[in-house]
């Protein structure tokens, strides 16, 4: 290529790079199928919505836009310490957790040096911004019921190993490891290494305290720990998430990010969602709930549902009907699920928990197509 026409070439990792796949909108579907009403179970949104207390607050907060927030959010970083027991100053938030995550693999590693492990699947942001940073990414797979084979884990890593990045509840398959082998991963890597746990999900488990090291957070120091607004305080489209972090690394990571990462009305509405009790618990409920109900009439269906704690099912569909076509007929009937072709799993489908209402009319429209 003739970089006179083009103009400057950007780095090869930036020309190369393959962005995120997100789930389909509701708008998109509706347009292509001619649809009025379309349910959209493919992004783990919550299914109730917007806090009402942040829908309050934001209202009355929109005059405030054309402010700068304070920079480093400090109201909202004490708000998620006092929630979470732990020191202000072990906390850093950010423009959803994918900016801690980035944030995280930049300062840390060294590009051409260091290196960053995780299982295959993972999350694929952990991959593409590790990618994008020119740092080498290690993955070990699953094992075949989804579970951690933490030995091949910890033998990816050495002494260029700057993060371990472990998903629990896991995405896409909603399994969750115990807080004891967290531990004991935590002890056995390298001191240089940080174990990043990212809990994006982990609300929504039956025992957080059987399986969050939150609680242990002061035995490890290379322990960090990732959560989010996006899910279980419905927040996902004004992005914010936070990392709980040993303290020097929260103090870089919010120094180096851009000054204004959290905006206004996300700073507003992230701290009436932490005072809406009632609204987190209503979500919880109906999520566990939710999660039962599809997971036995999905199973009743001959589907195979694979055990989640998270606010999604994975499943993979009877034998006759593959998941790429299972997917296709459930758009057609205006139902929006997440196909898991991206993350090698071409045979599985990912659901998200929606309310009640809709969980009872995607069965329907499952046994319609199956039955
Ligand atoms: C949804 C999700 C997040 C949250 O991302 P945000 O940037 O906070 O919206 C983080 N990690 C995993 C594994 C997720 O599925």
């Amino acid at each position: 290529m003739n970089s006179r026409n083009n103009g400057p070439e950007p780095r090869a990792a930036a020309s190369s790079f393959s962005p995120y796949v997100p789930g389909l909108s509701i708008d998109e579907i509706k347009e292509q199928y001619g649809l009025s009403r379309v349910i959209k179970l493919a992004s783990n949104e919550n299914p109730l919505g917007v806090p009402p207390r942040a829908l309050e607050v934001l209202k009355g907060s929109l005059g405030l836009s054309f402010r700068y927030p304070q920079s480093g959010v400090p109201r909202l970083t004490r708000a998620i310490a006092g929630h979470h027991g732990v020191a202000a100053t072990r906390v850093a938030a950010g423009n959803g957790s994918d900016e801690i995550i980035d944030l995280l693999i930049r300062v840390l590693a060294e590009p051409g040096r260091h290196n960053v492990i995780a299982f295959k699947p993972c999350f694929s942001i952990y991959r593409l911004q590790a990618r994008l940073a020119g740092v080498e990414f290690r993955q070990t797979p699953l094992n075949p019921d989804f579970s951690f084979p933490w030995a091949k884990f910890l033998a990816l890593a050495d002494e260029n190993t700057k993060i371990a990045f472990v998903t629990s509840p896991d995405n896409p398959s909603g399994y969750c490891p115990s807080a004891q082998e967290l531990a004991r991963v935590a002890c056995s890597l390298p001191a240089s290494c940080l174990l990043v746990v990212d809990e994006a999900y982990m609300d929504f488990c039956d025992e957080e305290g059987a399986h969050s090291l939150l609680p242990r957070l002061e035995e490890f120091p290379n322990l960090a720990i990732l959560r989010t607004f996006s899910k279980s305080f419905g927040l996902a489209g004004l992005r914010v998430g936070y990392g709980i972090l040993p303290e020097h690394l929260a103090d870089v990571l919010t120094r180096v990010h851009l000054p204004f990462s959290v905006n206004v009305l996300a700073e507003q509405a992230a701290l009436a969602a932490l005072e809406d009790r009632h609204f987190y618990e209503e979500t919880l409920r109906i999520v566990r709930q939710g999660r039962k109900l599809l997971a036995d009439k999905m199973q009743g269906l001959g589907f195979e549902v694979m055990p989640s704690q998270a606010n999604f099912i994975m499943v993979r569909p009877p034998a006759g009907i593959a998941a790429a076509e299972l997917f296709e007929r459930l758009l057609q009937k205006g139902f929006i699920v997440r196909p898991l072709k991206s993350y090698g799993l071409d045979e599985y489908l990912r659901i998200s928990i929606g309310t009640p209402e809709e969980n009872d009319l995607f069965i329907e429209a499952c046994e319609e197509i199956i039955g």
